[in-house]
């Protein structure tokens, strides 16, 4: 299966996305820890991006399409991606469905993490001084939010239509919320 976890920033999408990943064999695709590694790295895609990603914007559609169709692309990937950070916009989410279908594929399920703003406002500050993330601070993670909710959150409203979505609460405790999901991706695998 394919599926797609959804949330703000520091909704805890990385942290669940690794646990799933884990427990059923699937593969972690995050946009912003592939995208990191560019920068990381000194690609010449790595000068173009950093200053777009420190600032809390978004980073181009072509961009992180082609990135991301590098793994959609791979037999041993297929039918078994977490889409983690992406889609960000509509524009993202119907390119995915057209990837997909290239490579004859779908997805299965959208988990929405759902966590409150004063919640995100906490955990980046914690996750500060763990990841030292350029990003990851009071101003930038409000951009950061504020970005979220213009452009990504009415992407819910896509896969509602399509009945994808399941509702998580972002606000429980690491293992609650692992053990939501678990459920939620058993009952879908039959
Ligand atoms: P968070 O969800 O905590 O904001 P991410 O690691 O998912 O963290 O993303 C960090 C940054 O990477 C974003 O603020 C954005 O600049 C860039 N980014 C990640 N995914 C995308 C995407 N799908 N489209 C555009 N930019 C992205």
């Amino acid at each position: 299966m394919n599926l797609v976890i959804f949330g703000p920033p520091g909704a805890g999408k990385g942290t669940q996305s690794k646990f799933i990943s884990n427990r059923f064999n699937l593969h972690q695709l995050s946009t912003g820890e592939l995208l990191r590694i560019e920068i990381k790295n000194k690609t010449i895609l790595g000068s173009k991006i950093s200053s777009i990603m420190n600032s809390g914007d978004l980073v181009s559609d072509d961009i992180v399409t082609t990135l991301i169709e590098k793994y959609i692309s791979q037999n041993t990937y297929k039918n078994r991606l977490i889409f983690d950070g992406y889609p960000r916009n509509l524009n993202q989410a119907i390119n995915l469905d057209k990837l997909l279908k290239k490579y004859d594929q779908k997805i299965d399920l959208v988990l929405n993490l759902s966590v409150k703003l004063d919640t995100i406002k906490k955990r980046i500050l914690e996750r500060r001084f763990q990841e030292k993330r350029a990003d990851d601070n009071e101003v930038v993670a409000i951009k950061r939010f504020k970005n979220y909710e213009s452009s990504t959150k009415p992407v819910l409203d896509y896969y509602n239509k399509s009945n994808l979505l399941k509702d998580v609460n972002g606000e429980a405790s690491i293992t609650e919320i692992n053990v939501e999901i678990s459920g939620i991706i058993e009952s879908i695998k039959g």
